[in-house]
């Protein structure tokens, strides 16, 4: 559009326009700003449909249904809270392949969690949600972490779990292969325990095998660190009393988070007086075995004597080193392990105390570990005389100096290599994953 004549002359130049010209630039502006807007709106009907369009020849419509399952269940967790149940519900909302992707993926459907806020009609979704899984193992989570529980504070307060579509969902259906449980205290699990009938003074073998926890494989449990100064550590000194004594015999594989040590107890003594005592016919089906404790050795070293069909075993130190400044133990025989990882610790005096002739496996995972455990790991692998069948050894976080003469390859770790073992073990060189910091 070109301006009229009158006022084209004020395009180049500074003049102020007179009210005429005023006039007729704002007319000129008005059109010109009109006609932007009737061509802007085509562009944008045009690119919605060259979208479209593009849609049609997108690669994601060649993608198997069997690969598009595949890729959710990599992007979905395996144990899904409410919000990761939304997620994998969104998914199949997208489009009908895409649903029929979600159904196929019976991964998707095999883990559900839920906390003491869920209502009672939760049972009907988690067994509505579990039959999408197909004949797939399954697993289940109650999750108390940001509940407190009131029952250890007054007689009469209900616990938080006992809630009741938890009890339904263990002792009457469907079949579970893995369950977790969160509590904030021994009373809590207790209470847990009572509701289901795990009672100690309950024998084993009168139970009724076909309820699901009775048949557990797998079982997590974890005592909430979030309020472990509110509750008092409350377990009998006699394992025919302790909390655990009621575990199913189908259990191999477990894990036991326990509480921080120092926010637990109050004072030394009560932290002499704790007990653990997890039964000895407990431990001895164990193959895979996850601690994540900073209590003292003395409360958690004599469980593992007892394990000795354990096949992997984890420690988690939880950022914590108990076992610094512990006195000695007995050696403990660990004849069938075969993988051995330690977890976020500055040390890894762990070893001083085991003996696993059988490892294939070591992976540890430190928080600023120094140099000065090498000793450590070779007396260790001596001791166990695992060096000629070790097959990996993973150091992760290792703290080197900047200006120290010690790498991978030299002193003291070279000692690790013999020539025994230096067909089977790899280099250390390319073992380990060692963050390099400047002290
Ligand atoms: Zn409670």
């Amino acid at each position: 559009m070109r301006l009229r004549s009158d006022v084209s002359h004020l395009l180049n130049t500074n003049e102020v326009p007179t009210k005429i010209e005023v006039a007729t630039v704002q007319n000129a502006l008005d059109s010109l700003t009109g006609r932007i807007s009737t061509l802007r709106s085509q562009l944008e009907r045009l690119e919605e449909q060259h979208r479209h369009h593009r849609a049609i020849l997108s690669p994601m419509r060649r993608i198997p249904l069997e690969v598009l399952a595949e890729i959710f269940v990599l992007v979905c967790r395996p144990i899904q809270s409410e919000y990761d149940r939304r997620t994998v519900i969104n998914l199949g909302l997208v489009c009908k392949s895409w649903r029929a992707a979600t159904l196929l993926a019976h991964r998707l459907w095999t883990g559900i969690s839920f906390t003491p806020d869920d209502p009672w009609s939760i049972y009907d979704r988690v067994v509505s949600w579990f039959k999408n899984s197909g004949s797939l193992p399954k697993s289940l989570e109650y999750d108390a972490t940001l509940n407190y529980c009131e029952c250890s504070d007054d007689v009469g307060e209900s616990c938080i779990s006992r809630h009741l579509a938890l009890a339904k969902l263990l002792v009457n259906s469907p079949p579970l292969d893995h369950f977790t449980l969160v509590v904030n205290s021994t009373q809590c699990f207790r209470e847990w325990a009572d509701i289901i009938g795990m009672s100690s003074l309950r024998p084993l073998r009168s139970r009724s095998s076909s309820r699901p926890w009775d048949n557990l494989r797998s079982f997590n449990l974890t005592f909430n660190a979030e309020y472990a100064c509110e509750y008092e550590w409350d377990n009998s000194s006699d394992p025919a009393e302790s909390i655990f004594f009621g575990l199913p015999p189908s259990i191999t594989s477990f894990e036991l988070c326990l509480p921080p040590m120092r926010a637990t107890f109050a004072d030394e003594e009560e932290r002499s007086r704790a007990a653990l005592n997890v039964p000895a016919q407990v431990l001895e089906r164990l193959t895979t075995f996850t601690i994540r404790s900073d209590w003292y050795g003395t409360k958690v070293l004599p469980m593992l004597k007892h394990c000795t069909n354990l096949e992997t075993l984890t420690f988690d130190f939880k950022f914590k080193s108990p076992l610094l400044f512990e006195g000695s133990h007995p050696l403990i025989l660990l004849p069938r392990l075969r993988t051995l990882r330690i977890r976020h610790t500055t040390d890894i005096d762990l070893l001083r105390y085991l003996q696993a002739p059988a490892l294939l496996h070591l992976d540890l995972v430190l928080c600023d570990g120094e140099l000065k455990f090498a000793d450590t790991l070779i007396e260790f692998l001596d001791v166990s005389n695992a060096r000629p069948a070790l097959q990996s050894l993973r150091i992760y976080n290792l703290r080197i100096p900047s200006d120290a003469s010690a790498s991978p390859t030299s002193p003291p770790f070279s000692a690790l290599r013999s020539r025994k073992s230096s067909s089977r073990m790899m280099a250390l060189s390319s073992l380990m994953r060692t963050e390099r910091r400047v002290m």
